[in-house]
Order: C-alpha cells, then sequence, then structure tokens
C-alpha cells in the first residue's frame, strides 16, 4: 500500500457510516488475532508483537488500524460499500475521493466542481447545481498553493478528499491530473511561465471590431499562445498524446463581436475592417462574426462550441462577459465592469472562471466557457526563433519544402514559405521575429496585473 493509496483509503474509511467503520475494525481485530496465535507459536520470544521497541516513544502505525485498511480495499475491489458511491445520498456516504474540474481559484483555495457535471457521456448527467450536489470549496495543500500560480489552474483535473466531518477538516485537493492541453503566459515581471487554462478543447480569441477596432497583431500573438497549448506527456502506455513533432494544440477560434457596428461604417472602411480577417479564414480557422447586443451570429458560435470546454480570450471591452451573458442568458455575469467581481460562494473571483452553458439548439449539446479576464497580451519572452517558427502552424507544414533544414524564411534560397504563407502573416512572422532579435517585446501601457488576485508592487489597477 502506497501512501498515496493509504491515505485514500484513509478517507474513504472515515467516510463511511460508523456501523460499517466499527464491522470492519472487528473483522481486523479477528484478523490480527489470528494471525498473533500464529505467530507466536512459531516465535514465542515476542509477547506482544506491538509493544514499542525499546526506544522509540511512538509506534509508527496502528497494525488493526493498517489490516482494516487492507480489508477496506480488498472489499472495494470486490465492489463492497459502492452503495457509498456517488449516490444521491451523499453526506456522510460520500466517496472519500472524488475527481471533478477546478471552477474557480483563489488565493490557497479553489472552488472544485464534481466529475460527473463534465459526463456527456451519461444520458442522466447531472447539470444542475442541485443535481451535482454543489461545487466544492477546497483547500490547497500548501506543497500545492506554494507552486498554485504556475502550476495549477481553471480547468484542471483534480482528486479531492471530502470529509464528512468538520472537526476532521475541510476539502482538499489530494492530486492534480495530467493535463490534455493548458494556455499559459510569461509572467512579464519575474518570467515565470503561468497556468491560465488547462484542459480546454478550444480557445476563442474574442476581438472587436470598430470600437475597439480590430487588431491583427493581437490575434497573432493569441495564436501564436494557442499553438503552444499542447502539452507533453510523460510515462503513459505510449502512443496516446503530444510530443514535439506532432503537436495537439487546442484547437483556435476567432470570434468577431460587435458586428452591429459594422453597420455605422461607409462600405470602404467595412470592407477594409474585414479584409483584415481574411488571413485567418486562409489558415482554415473558423472566425465568426457576432453581437451580443443584437443576437447575431450566436447559433453559429453555440454549434462551434458544442461539447467543448473553450476559453474565451481577449482584450477587456471586447465583449467578453456580454457574450458569455448573450450565450446563456441564465449566467447573468457582470458586463461592462472592468476587473469586475463576481460574488460566488464563498469567493469573490476576479480571475477565470468556468460556466456551464445549456444547448439552445436542438442536436447541440452543452458546452464549458472559461473566462479569463486580465490576459491582453502575450509576451514571447525567451522564445527561440525556431519555436517561433513552429508556433505557425502554416510554416511548419510549409517548411518542408525550403532547401536548408534550418530556414528562417527570412533570406535563404529556395525558402518554401516565403511566397506561399498569406502575405499578413508573413509580416507578423518577420516582426514577431525582430522582436526575439532585438528584444524589444513591451507589454502596452496598459498592461494589467498577472494575476488579478496577486497584485504587486508598482502594478497599475485596472
Ligand atoms: P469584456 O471586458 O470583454 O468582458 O467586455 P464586456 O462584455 O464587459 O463589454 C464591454 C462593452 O462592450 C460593454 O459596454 C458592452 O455593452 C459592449 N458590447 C458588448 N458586446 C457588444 C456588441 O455586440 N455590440 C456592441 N455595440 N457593444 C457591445
Ligand atoms: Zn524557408
Amino acid at each position: 500500500m502506497n501512501p498515496h493509496q493509504r491515505q485514500q483509503l484513509e478517507a474513504h474509511l472515515r467516510s463511511l457510516p460508523k456501523a460499517e467503520q466499527d464491522a470492519l475494525f472487528k473483522r481486523a481485530a479477528e484478523q490480527r488475532r489470528e494471525s498473533q496465535k500464529k505467530q507466536k507459536s512459531e516465535r514465542r520470544r515476542f509477547e506482544d508483537l506491538d509493544a514499542p521497541r525499546p526506544g522509540s516513544t511512538k509506534r509508527k502505525s496502528d497494525p488493526v488500524r493498517l489490516i482494516a485498511l487492507k480489508l477496506l480495499a480488498q472489499d472495494l475491489a470486490q465492489g463492497k460499500h459502492a452503495a457509498d458511491e456517488g449516490g444521491p445520498d451523499t453526506g456522510s456516504h460520500a466517496p472519500a475521493t472524488q475527481e471533478g474540474v477546478v471552477v474557480a481559484v483563489t488565493k490557497r483555495r479553489c472552488t472544485v466542481r464534481p466529475a460527473a457535471a463534465f459526463d456527456l457521456s451519461n444520458p442522466d448527467r447531472p447539470n444542475t447545481e442541485e443535481q451535482w450536489g454543489g461545487d466544492i470549496d477546497c483547500r490547497l495543500p500548501a506543497e500545492l498553493a506554494g507552486r498554485q500560480q504556475s502550476e495549477f489552474c481553471v480547468g484542471d483535473r483534480v482528486q479531492y478528499s471530502v470529509h464528512d466531518d468538520a472537526r476532521t477538516g475541510e476539502p482538499e485537493i489530494d492530486h492534480v491530473m495530467q493535463r490534455d492541453t493548458v494556455l499559459a503566459r510569461r509572467d512579464p515581471h519575474t518570467q515565470e511561465r503561468r497556468a491560465i487554462v488547462a484542459n480546454v478543447d478550444a480557445v476563442v480569441v474574442v476581438v472587436s471590431v470598430v470600437a475597439p477596432p480590430l487588431h491583427p497583431r493581437l490575434i497573432d500573438r493569441y495564436l501564436i499562445a494557442i499553438e503552444d497549448s499542447w502539452v507533453e506527456r510523460v510515462g503513459g502506455a505510449g502512443g496516446a498524446g503530444s510530443h514535439a513533432d506532432d503537436p495537439d494544440p487546442a484547437q483556435a477560434i476567432v470570434a468577431v463581436n460587435k458586428a452591429d457596428l459594422l453597420e455605422g461604417l461607409s462600405p470602404e472602411d467595412r470592407d477594409a475592417e474585414l479584409a483584415k480577417l481574411e488571413p485567418y479564414r486562409a489558415l482554415g480557422l473558423p472566425v465568426i462574426l457576432c453581437s451580443a447586443t443584437h443576437e447575431q451570429g450566436l447559433d453559429e458560435l453555440r454549434h462551434a462550441l458544442s461539447g467543448k470546454t473553450v476559453a474565451f480570450v481577449g482584450h477587456s471591452g471586447v465583449g467578453k462577459s456580454s457574450l458569455t451573458n448573450a450565450l446563456d442568458p441564465r449566467l447573468g455575469i457582470a458586463v461592462g465592469a472592468v476587473g469586475q467581481s463576481h460574488q460566488r460562494g464563498r469567493h469573490t473571483t476576479t480571475s477565470s472562471q468556468l460556466h456551464e452553458i445549456a444547448p439552445a439548439a436542438a442536436g447541440d449539446e452543452p458546452f464549458w466557457v472559461i473566462d479569463t479576464p486580465g490576459i491582453r497580451f502575450f509576451t514571447l519572452d525567451d522564445m527561440t526563433p525556431a519555436e517561433l517558427r513552429d508556433s505557425f502552424p502554416e510554416i511548419r507544414t510549409l517548411r518542408r519544402g525550403c532547401k536548408f533544414n534550418d530556414c528562417t524564411h527570412t533570406h535563404e534560397p529556395g525558402c518554401a514559405v516565403r511566397d506561399a504563407i498569406h502575405p499578413a502573416r508573413y509580416e507578423a512572422y518577420t516582426r514577431l521575429l525582430d522582436e526575439l532579435e532585438t528584444g524589444s517585446a513591451k507589454p502596452p501601457p496598459e498592461r494589467i496585473r498577472p494575476h488579478a488576485k496577486d497584485p504587486r508592487p508598482g502594478d497599475p489597477i485596472e
């Protein structure tokens, strides 16, 4: 029994009804008496096998308890105590260790929703707070809290223990599971890589037209961060997962909000604004024109997101909250308030939060949106030029035709990228390459705190 298994069994044991605990201990004590009898006859010199050895003041573990835990493990393997698992009558019968998804994070704490609420393969999936029994406010163990900002975020799948007795403690995170994807950014202050959201299937880059106007450069930066979201698989049975030659990042989707404002433009200006989207369409990305206030393009957006867990990223003011509300009016997320705070449960949250969106059309599935206020700017930081090249999916494909293996696609003869890539994307590439080489990347003056709950001295208040 390794320490983790023991911890799980201990928690499970605590969660059992008193009568079942007593029965287990009774069986364990009996078993121990039997084995002691046997051992005594074999090794008479031990009078009490449990007597503390001279010099040791404390016995490390209670042998009856250990036997009880082993019996419990055997029972569980045979499907006994199964009545305690996952039934609607949770309370003190709740299984000890459960799996869930982090839906909000605050300092040293997080809110976890039981994994069953995300299981679309279950036709009886609990889809209301009442059905899944409410989100659970969990404590982060000290070891994890110390690494919280870099290694723990909304979307993480976790194992947590629920203790039914308030005196024995609060729910606590036991384990963070392997991620499929992670969207991260460098902290402009410390260069540390910070996870923003984990395990998203897609990232929706929300931009607006007219107010604020479309900034393709911003889209290019977001796309680089998305391309970089794949996670290297460690261990495992081989085959599954991503590696550098075949990365498997989150899907990128561009949502162009405030399309209603295009009406007020001259035809030339409108065409000029929309032409900026052409390179992304050419890349094969879904580019969805929508309006949160005029309920335009919402069905298309819902359809593209159906069944997925997605993050909304984009400058504040482009309409991320408005869009989320428009997708599911039950949510009532505060709009227009920059640096908004949602009162939710025991948390006041100004950081990312996960919302379930109910399907609106027949055939669509629900999906999950993670708000990410506060990411305005991705710096490239210590990315190498080769990594930058690999962050442009079209360059990854086209480069196979280049004469030189290490072609930078800037001056080399026989380059297959330079003439084939969309000119606007080529310009973005060379500009970013230049930024890497000259170290000229600077966050815009209005950059915001990297983590809203963790202000640093000198940080501007958003
Ligand atoms: P967020 O910071 O990205 O979450 O943006 P908000 O949702 O808070 O919206 C910022 C402002 O844009 C608010 O004043 C909204 O009313 C406005 N807004 C949002 N969506 C639209 C839209 O589709 N059309 C127009 N005209 N205004 C919008
Ligand atoms: Zn080339």
